[in-house]
């Protein structure tokens, strides 16, 4: 997903290698001809992408696209109220939106992938072009009054007929076509500045960047090894990092000795982009607060929740505070233990433990206490094992064939193609593409992208859905095969579950199909998935030291790695938290007579929840999740809350995460329907039971006992399961 809740890793921009002496590829046995023939027995489609590979044809596609849309909303804009029907205004409507996702989809990919800069810029600038031309559509009064004029026959639909018609009525209602004219082009006039004002914050955090000089004795502890990469060193005792590199911050912040090192590079980092962006998100937040008004709304908070799971402000709030208190033992405890590491290391009795200094005291425990050296662990994950590995248990769970096919087209000459089949049908379902290797202007994390979403064509026939796995394994060296840390198979596990979503789908309309639901739940299939490479079982049926594969990993490695992940658990979600707490405050407070108030509100949730920043800095300016996710950051916690009581299904099934029965169960109620239903129905047709935290709570160390609750007498808590039920406030 684009969308990624996941820790981002290492994203070393190295360049590609095409040395693959040590990685056999598996062989293309399969046939894309025969598959897409035996599609049509299906009554189905599978359509190989036609990529554009030039400027000039990518910037056709997307002039083509628009003229085309637009002919198609003519279409629909001069029906007459006598002709409506559902199939001429609804379904025609997803059929438009269909067809400039196809596009914008294909050209986000090629702007991630393609080994030519020229098609990379032309695809940004089509992108921007088609979201910039697509804000109009919502504001075409012709097709609005043929939608109306359909609504005014009150037809009768049931399903999924009945959700589209009810969610493209709401979305004209929230995009204010119901409002008089004035207050309807005001609203419009907004979401255009917004959608500017927007842009502008997320480049500046691009463009944001800060040199720091150090010396070798300010860097003691940070590894020489990468002090010693290129373009680190710059002068006989001068080390230039950059504090809005990632990778560069964190080995400092993780490694650094001196903890003024520590505060230099974290107090840089919260404030870039800081001059241009502090007024610009004052002025967005402003601009939404505005929007929400208009349109009926208490606060933008509650404006953009209502088409997610969470429906409305309040009640993520009342999550993320519950969780807040819930933590606070744990959290305590945490920093308690890093606050002993200070002082022996210091030898300062009075101690504390500052924002700057919490990452690289939960490094020394897993090194002192834990005994955790995570990049021991790669020689068990060579990228084929793993792939395999992975590919074996997906096909198992999920009922699935898939085989390898060669590409009538590569974008890269590595790319690899896979047909997924039903394994006892042989339906064809879908096709994915395996990009990878890092290379030069190439997307730089992993992620799953969609390039042909499921959906009914007008001749009846099945759109089978198309999508990429762009990836960044370690290249293989001259000596050894790519070899993937533990982190990297926990999130090509994720991703894979991505492609899942968007391949199994079988929702009729475009809208619903694949990883189309609500944004607080899309990533809980994913996380849910994140489970499997800390089970033994799952990690013995493909880990294996590649050097002799029959040695497996030692079970006090996998033990340790698990105590060390829990021993930081408590630091962890209180940061998510602070920020989920920050940008929901900011979108339930900020208005247009205190404006000027927004930093130090920031500031203020930001030490109240996790650990106090410095006056000084202004991290907001810099968070560009504030923009992309807007009122939603909250969702990290609640997927993760959904995804701990979803594994439950397959750790209380009989082959646990081999279990086929819980698979297809997965893949009927959840990535089969989308979002063509409910997903509360679906979670819980697939739970076959209502929610619980509790399997959450347990996961991140939450005890019961803990909660700072009254005890009674005997010891036992006073309405413990009330107190966790209401913790989660559905
Ligand atoms: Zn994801």
């Amino acid at each position: 997903m684009r969308w990624q809740f996941i820790p981002v890793l290492f994203a070393v921009a190295l360049a590609a290698t095409g040395s693959s002496v040590l990685q056999p590829q598996p062989v293309a046995t399969g046939s894309l001809e025969k598959f897409q023939q035996r599609a049509e027995k299906f009554h189905e489609v599978v359509t190989v992408p036609a990529f554009e590979t030039t400027p000039v044809a990518v910037a056709a596609t997307a002039d083509r696209t628009i003229a085309t849309a637009n002919a198609a909303l003519d279409s629909i804009g001069q029906l007459r109220a006598g002709e409506v029907n559902f199939v001429n205004t609804l379904r025609a409507l997803d059929d438009v939106s269909y067809a400039i996702s196809l596009t914008s989809d294909r050209l986000g990919l090629i702007e991630q992938t393609s080994t030519n800069a020229a098609v990379r810029d032309a695809a940004t600038d089509a992108i921007k072009k088609l979201s910039e031309w697509s804000v109009g559509i919502d504001y075409r009064e012709d097709v609005y009054a043929a939608v109306k004029a359909y609504a005014a026959t009150q037809p009768l639909l049931t399903g999924e007929d009945k959700k589209l018609f009810d969610e493209t009525l709401r979305d004209y209602r929230r995009a204010g076509l119901d409002l008089p004219k004035t207050q309807r082009d005001a609203v419009e006039k907004l979401r255009k500045e917004l959608t500017a004002l927007e842009t502008d914050f997320e480049n500046n955090v691009t463009k944001a960047t800060k040199a720091l000089k150090f010396t070798k004795a300010e860097l003691t502890g940070v590894p020489v090894d990468f002090l010693s990469q290129q373009g680190i060193q710059t002068g006989p005792d001068e080390y230039t990092l950059k504090a809005n590199v990632t990778f560069h911050y964190i080995m400092v912040e993780d490694n650094a000795k001196l903890e003024a090192t520590r505060r230099k590079m974290m107090v840089a980092q919260c404030n870039l982009a800081r001059t241009e962006n502090i007024p610009l998100l004052q002025k967005i937040l402003v601009c939404r607060d505005d929007l929400a008004h208009r349109l009926g709304y208490a606060n933008y908070a509650d404006y953009a929740t209502e088409v997610r799971m969470v429906k409305n402000a309040a009640t993520a709030i009342e999550f993320e505070e519950k969780l807040k208190a819930g933590l606070q033992p744990k959290f305590d405890a945490e920093l308690a233990e890093f606050r002993q590491l200070k002082i022996k290391e210091t030898g300062d009795a009075n101690a504390t433990i500052n924002v700057w200094d919490w990452r690289y005291f939960a490094n020394e425990l897993k090194k002192t206490k834990y005994n955790v050296d995570a990049e021991q662990l790669r020689v068990y994950f060579p990228m084929n094992r793993v792939l395999d590995g992975l590919f074996t248990i997906y096909q198992r769970i999920f009922g699935l064939k898939f085989e390898r096919v060669e590409p009538p087209y590569k974008w890269v000459d590595d790319l690899q193609l896979y047909t997924v089949a039903d394994a006892k049908t042989g339906e064809p379902l879908g096709l994915f593409y395996l990009d990878l290797f890092p290379r030069e202007g190439k997307y730089n994390h992993f992620a799953q992208f969609g390039i042909v979403e499921g959906k009914r064509l007008a001749d009846g026939r099945y759109q089978r859905p198309v999508c990429a796995l762009v990836c960044n394994f370690p290249p293989p060296q001259p000596d050894k095969p790519s070899l993937m840390s533990h982190d990297e198979v926990e999130t090509i596990f994720h991703e894979f579950g991505h492609a899942m979503h968007t391949i199994l789908t079988r929702a009729k309309f475009s809208r619903f199909a694949g990883t189309s639901v609500p944004r607080d739940f899309v990533e809980a299939p994913s996380q849910m998935l994140e489970n499997w490479p800390w089970d033994k079982k799952v990690l013995d049926s493909f880990a294996a030291d590649y050097r002799d594969p029959s040695k497996k990993i030692p079970p006090e490695i996998l033990n340790q790695l698990k105590a060390s992940r829990l021993a930081t658990m408590g630091m962890f979600y209180r940061r998510q938290l602070s920020f989920g707490l920050m940008d929901l405050a900011l979108h339930t407070q900020i208005h247009a007579t205190n404006a000027e108030e927004m930093l130090p509100l920031a500031n203020q949730f930001l030490s109240d929840v996790s650990l106090p920043v410095p006056p000084d800095t202004a991290f907001v300016a810099y968070f560009g999740h504030i923009i992309g996710y807007g009122a939603g950051y909250y969702g990290y916690a609640w997927a993760d809350a959904i995804a701990a009581d979803m594994a439950t299904v397959f750790e209380q099934s009989p082959d646990g995460f081999f279990d086929k029965t819980a698979g297809m169960r997965m893949r009927e109620e959840i990535y089969s329907v989308g979002d063509s239903r409910d997903i509360n129905v679906s979670i819980e047709k697939f739970l076959g039971r209502p929610r619980s935290l509790e399997p959450f709570l347990e996961k991140i160390g939450v005890h019961k006992t803990e909660a700072g609750r009254p005890v009674e007498k005997s010891g036992q808590p006073v309405g413990a399961k009330t107190f966790w039920h209401r913790l989660w406030p559905w």
